[in-house]
């Protein structure tokens, strides 16, 4: 037996606990990995809670990534003692996940550790750090050139902190958009240059103001996103990926008739292995262990539980990885 949380039907929903659990908790698949580190990410928050219907197969664990070292490998891709990182592919949603000390995945789903990353390491970036680097390479390919100011929102949670420490490290100008000004601190130490309170664009605004984003990283959506989209300069470009302050978009078409300002969907669950190996070769270049560190809590296992209300609160600074 392992040690897991697990997700079981229950009356009006669901229920999670900490349990013993055995190999039946786990879906058929070539790889089965001894998880050593998961994390705690916005999505996670919503599956302990019950919330968004996330979870949709009962018995299983939650955990939408991971990293461990292979137990057992019917692929010749993958041998016992390989380490490991799995993000996405629904795993943690429709796939028993990483909030247990053993999973089982396909090989196909499974990124090598780069050379020099930990395990630890790994998921001190996690699903949030490499959605950041998605949002980063998706401005990158429409040619959003350093120099230029990137804003980006919900700064101080997990996304939004990578992204701060990524584009400034790789020369943008960083304003970094935060609900939490006791944050200032957390943020300039990530490498923005500007703080700017959540408030400022929180309120519905015009369909176009004045010009001042080259790049935008929005992990939050809603008004926030509106009001971000309607001041990107002139063939600048959005990166969407989050849904933090909400999933609706109230925009008009007019920054994207008359300002070639382009909206670029950001998808990190089913990016394809090529992306993910590219994004995951940049990340071990452009990020520290002590960048890594500066934005990393370390939990328990048992920890997490209680950590899901304060994540969707918007209380976790940071990145959160789970010690399993
Ligand atoms: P997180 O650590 O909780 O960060 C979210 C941040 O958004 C919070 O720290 C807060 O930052 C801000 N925020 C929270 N509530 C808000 C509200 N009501 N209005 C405006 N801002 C608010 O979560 P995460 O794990 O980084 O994920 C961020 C978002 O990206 C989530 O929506 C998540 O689902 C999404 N995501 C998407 C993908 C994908 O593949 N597309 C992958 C990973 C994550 P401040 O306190 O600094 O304002």
């Amino acid at each position: 037996t392992f040690k897991a949380i697990v997700a079981r039907k229950a009356e009006g929903g669901q229920s999670v606990a900490l349990e013993q659990a055995d190999e039946s908790l786990l879906p058929a698949a070539d790889v089965t990995v001894d998880v050593a580190w998961s994390t705690l990410n916005y999505k996670d928050g919503l599956a302990l809670k019950g919330l968004g219907r996330i979870l949709r197969t009962f018995p299983m664990a939650p955990g939408i990534d991971f990293a461990g070292t292979v137990r057992t490998s019917d692929s010749p891709e993958f041998k016992p003692g390989d380490q490991v990182i799995l993000t996405g592919w629904g795993v943690g949603e429709t796939w028993s996940g990483g909030f247990s000390a053993r999973a089982r995945a396909r090989s196909e789903w499974l990124v090598k550790l780069p050379e020099g990353m930990s395990p630890r390491q790994a998921m001190a970036i996690g699903t949030a750090g490499f959605t950041a680097m998605l949002c980063v390479m998706a401005l990158e390919r429409h040619g959003i050139e350093t120099g230029g100011e990137v804003l980006v929102t919900g700064a101080a949670g997990g996304v939004g902190s990578i992204a701060v420490r990524l584009l400034s490290r790789l020369g943008y100008r960083v304003v970094a958009l935060t609900g939490r000004p006791e944050e200032a601190g957390f943020l300039t130490g990530l490498g923005a240059s500007e703080i700017l309170d959540r408030a400022v664009l929180q309120a519905p605004g015009k369909p176009m103001q004045s010009e001042r984003w080259a790049g935008v990283v929005d992990t939050v959506g809603g008004t926030i996103l509106a009001n971000a989209i309607a001041a990107t300069k002139a063939e600048g470009a959005v990166a969407a990926c989050g849904l933090a302050g909400g999933t609706d978009l109230p925009t008009t078409v007019l920054p994207f008739i008359l300002r070639g300002v382009c909206l670029l969907g950001v998808n990190s669950v089913d990016a394809p292995m090529a992306r993910r190996q590219d994004a995951w070769a940049r990340l071990a270049r452009e990020l520290t262990p002590a960048d890594l560190d500066g934005l990393t809590q370390e939990v328990a296992l048992e920890d997490v539980l209680g950590l899901a209300d304060d994540i969707l609160a918007g209380k976790v600074r940071g990145r959160t990885v789970v010690r399993i």
